[in-house]
């Protein structure tokens, strides 16, 4: 009896993307070997640390790096670092900010605060979140002796009705205001590991280590400059502060590690092209079988990343959302396809497929729950 079977929990295919609420993505086999290794013996945790992060920002080209508890983690020890730089006495007061005068975040206040609520985790270390007309003129002139740093979303759809994240730290880069980029899923191009901070000059990058780059689901990165990651450090666990409850464990810091060394070095036109034949191979499917829906490959991903997608359009008397409580709550094996939240505003009728986190051997279970749910 497998594990999941044992508990009565039901494996999920995952058509859709690195969510959360799914597992986010699988661990290669080489990952989870350096997790069991690390798992074998004491080490100096500090020692461990140094090592890890020396590597990640090596491997990222990177001044500096982090790993830490996915990329809300990474938010909050950010946000903390902006606040109180290197500065232990302040640090340990953190949530109470009292004896601070940088205490606010500023955001800009666009459609995208509805898609994302990742833009409220400043708070948990006792930051205000500041909204702010979305004009780089407004957001130069918001900035006053009580900000502490400037949060950005990129991502096609995040940036609609907002200032890019190219304008704005072009913009502001003089400020003296640290500008933190939450690339928790703009991934990939690895590339972009080092574009916020190194081609466009953004203070702090974070990144999800259990999304694209598939390292344990509860790891996260943050990159930039080497005076915020350490402080980012110091706010961390195993230091009694603030991010004490982000606590990084030896087996996570090994998957992390090895998971990303893996995606640094991945042919990424070969993982394009091994997720392109996953689609084709259902697309062909659904064009024999399902005359009623039009199947149409996209070259970019959801958030504007190098990813294909296949967008299937169901007969209009048919929603994405019914489609998918269809294939993931009554299709055995169940299978969770792509539906593209109000918000995105794209059609009801449309569902995604992503290739991502699919095997080649799932290519016919989720065409055949998409059929089956067509009836
Ligand atoms: C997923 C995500 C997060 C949270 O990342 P975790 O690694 O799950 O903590 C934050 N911001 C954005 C934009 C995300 O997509």
């Amino acid at each position: 009896m497998s594990f999941y079977d044992s508990l009565g929990v039901v494996p999920i295919i995952n058509a859709s993307e690195t969510y959360t609420n799914l597992g986010g993505s699988l661990m290669d086999p080489i990952t989870l070997e350096a997790m069991r290794e690390a798992a074998g013996a004491f080490v100096d945790m500090n020692r461990l640390m140094d090592a890890v992060c020396e590597r990640a920002a090596l491997l990222t080209r990177n001044d500096a790096a982090f790993v830490t508890t996915g990329a809300a983690g990474g938010l909050m020890l950010s946000t903390a670092a902006c606040m109180c730089g290197e500065n232990e006495a302040l640090l340990d007061q953190l949530p109470d900010t009292s004896a601070l005068t940088r205490t606010n975040v500023l955001i800009y206040d666009g459609p995208f605060r509805q898609m994302i609520p990742y833009w409220r985790l400043p708070r948990m270390v006792g930051a205000q979140v500041v909204p702010v007309q979305p004009s780089i003129a407004a957001m130069k002139a918001a900035i006053d002796n009580h900000t502490a740093a400037v949060l950005l979303f990129p991502g096609t759809p995040y940036e609609r009705d907002v200032p890019s994240c190219e304008k704005t730290i072009a913009a502001l880069k003089n400020s003296g205001v640290p500008i933190i980029v939450d690339a928790a899923a703009q991934l990939p191009p690895a590339t972009n590991l080092s574009y916020y901070t190194r081609a466009l000059g953004a203070d702090l990058a974070v990144f999800s280590g259990g999304k694209h780059i598939r390292g344990p689901q509860s790891t996260g990165l943050i990159v930039g400059r080497p005076d915020l990651i350490r402080a980012c450090r110091l706010a961390a666990s195993p230091n009694p502060r603030i991010g004490r409850a982000l606590k990084t464990g030896k087996e996570d810091l090994a998957g992390f590690i090895t998971a990303l060394e893996t995606f640094v070095n991945t042919d990424e036109a070969k993982r394009y092209n091994r997720q392109v034949a996953i689609l084709d191979r259902i697309a062909s499917i659904l064009d024999k079988r399902a005359p009623l829906v039009s199947v149409e490959k996209v070259a970019k991903g959801r958030l504007g990343t190098e990813q294909p997608l296949l967008h299937v359009t169901l007969p209009d008397y048919l929603t994405g959302e019914a489609c998918n409580v269809y294939t993931r709550g009554t299709h055995l094996p169940p299978v969770d396809v792509g539906v593209y939240p109000p918000e995105f505003g794209m059609p009801r009728n449309l569902i995604f497929v992503n290739a991502y986190n699919l095997r080649e051997s799932e290519a016919e279970d989720v065409a055949e729950a998409i059929i089956d749910f067509l009836g």
